[in-house]
């Protein structure tokens, strides 16, 4: 199944619930605007490369469109149409005043050099820089781009329209970044993953817990738990699953991988276990933290964890969610679990445009207070209508975004 088609999915159970019309459906689900272009490049060696990005942005009701930029090689439109729907619903969630937009190139970074990832960077922005902007559509990272990333993105829009940060979140900390940015995902996975346990009447201090992927969000979301004293059994990236029973220590684990160009491979500190092997393990919670389609109906079955928390975007397909409904597992659904990033997105860019400094403590604060009211939201929609935490966050989501488009008048 396709990204888009899975969202949608989950988009329309929620609005069965909700009530909503066929052609509001419609409305909502589709698009606003669509970019594909191409990217020439000169590399290194001096040869011609023409590469493929792509922007999306999906709906402005309840502000400027907001959403990631990723870089893999897997990338095309179809994946960044869904994963700026995700967007809307996910900004509606935690109540933030953004839509949903997202962008991305089919590339691998790891076959690039810096200079070719900046000239690569630089040359989409060329493409893309009268559909983005502070007010319209603002950037942040993703899977494959980084805080470099944006300080170049920022720096070429600004050759076009002079000097705005707000253009782009996610920044370098000395350049017009925010402390806190780079940890707020995992930081908000790991918050959400306690809450969770505690909602459910489940002990934290101990709780086995197995995360894939080991970049940005996978590498805080273990260092948040492991602090909260979880004993993280299992980590992984590209390179396989890494499994030690008396706890990965995570501090280690990570210096090994900043060591290794951000890699665990050879790590000899734990066990060689595979990622298909990582997501069946016997744990409390399992949080896949890496990329998306990784749970199918094929292996939902050997799915062990009581608990699944979506670190990613979209890690779960809609028939491996029935499976793990039907089996009684409680799953945290992206568009809260992992919406840390663009909440503290949120408040750079709140930053940016005041020219006012906020400092850790008052971002760790203020993105608890915004994760922990959508998790009682949720949690509390969740009970009363009877369905999924999953239904639950896009309930809340498709509503506000219904509401606030109604209010603004569509035709
Ligand atoms: P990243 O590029 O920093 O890290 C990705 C990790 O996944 C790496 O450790 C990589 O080795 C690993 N990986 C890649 N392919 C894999 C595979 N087949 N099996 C196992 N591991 C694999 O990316 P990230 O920013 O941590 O993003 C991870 C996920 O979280 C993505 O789905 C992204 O959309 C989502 N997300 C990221 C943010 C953010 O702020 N960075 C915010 C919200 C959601």
């Amino acid at each position: 199944m396709r990204p888009f088609e899975a969202t949608k999915k989950y988009f329309q159970r929620a609005a069965d619930q909700l009530g909503l019309a066929e052609s509001f459906r419609t409305y909502l689900i589709t698009p606003r605007r669509e970019l594909q272009v191409q990217i020439p490049v000169e590399m290194d060696n001096g040869q011609l490369r023409s590469l493929i990005g792509y922007r999306v942005q999906h709906n402005r009701a309840r502000g400027p469109m907001k959403g990631g930029l990723r870089y893999h090689p897997e990338v095309d439109l179809d994946e960044v149409r869904s994963l700026a729907s995700l967007m809307t619903w996910k900004t509606a969630v935690v109540n933030i005043p953004y839509g949903g937009a997202k962008g991305g190139i089919a590339i691998d970074v790891s076959k690039v050099s810096v200079r070719e990832l900046e000239r690569i960077t630089r040359k989409f922005v060329d493409e893309i820089h009268e559909m983005i902007g502070p007010d319209t559509d603002i950037p942040a990272p993703d899977m494959g781009t980084d805080h470099r990333v944006m300080a170049w993105i920022m720096d070429q829009y600004d050759k076009y329209h002079g000097f705005n940060p707000g253009v782009v979140t996610g920044k370098p900390v000395e350049y017009y970044g925010i402390p806190g940015r780079e940890e707020a995902t995992g930081r908000g996975v790991g918050l959400l993953t306690l809450k969770l346990l505690g909602r459910l009447g489940r002990k934290t201090a101990g709780a086995r817990i197995a995360i894939q992927g080991f970049g940005n969000v996978g590498t805080h979301t273990a260092k948040f738990l492991a602090e909260a004293e979880c004993k993280v059994v299992a980590v992984s990236d590209s390179t396989g699953g890494y499994f030690r029973a008396d706890g990965i220590e995570v501090a280690k684990a990570l210096r090994y991988a900043i060591e290794h160009d951000r890699l665990l491979r050879d790590y000899q500190e734990a066990d060689r276990i595979t990622n298909e092997e990582l997501l069946e393990l016997d744990v409390d919670v399992l949080i896949p933290a890496a990329i998306g389609g990784v749970i199918t109906v094929d292996n939902a079955r050997k799915i062990k964890a009581p608990v699944i928390v979506e670190g990613a975007n979209g890690p779960v397909l809609p028939g491996a969610d029935d499976v793990l409904d039907k089996e009684g597992r409680i799953l945290l659904p992206d568009i809260l679990a992992n919406a840390g990033g663009v909440t503290v997105s949120y408040f750079e860019w709140a930053q940016n445009r005041q020219f006012y400094r906020w400092n850790l403590d008052r971002v760790r604060q203020e993105l608890d207070k915004t994760l922990s009211t959508a998790f009682e939201e949720t949690w509390e929609m969740s009970r009363n209508r009877n369905v999924s935490l999953r239904t639950a966050a896009f309930m809340l989501g498709i509503d506000r975004v219904a509401r606030a488009a109604t209010l603004g008048g569509i035709s």
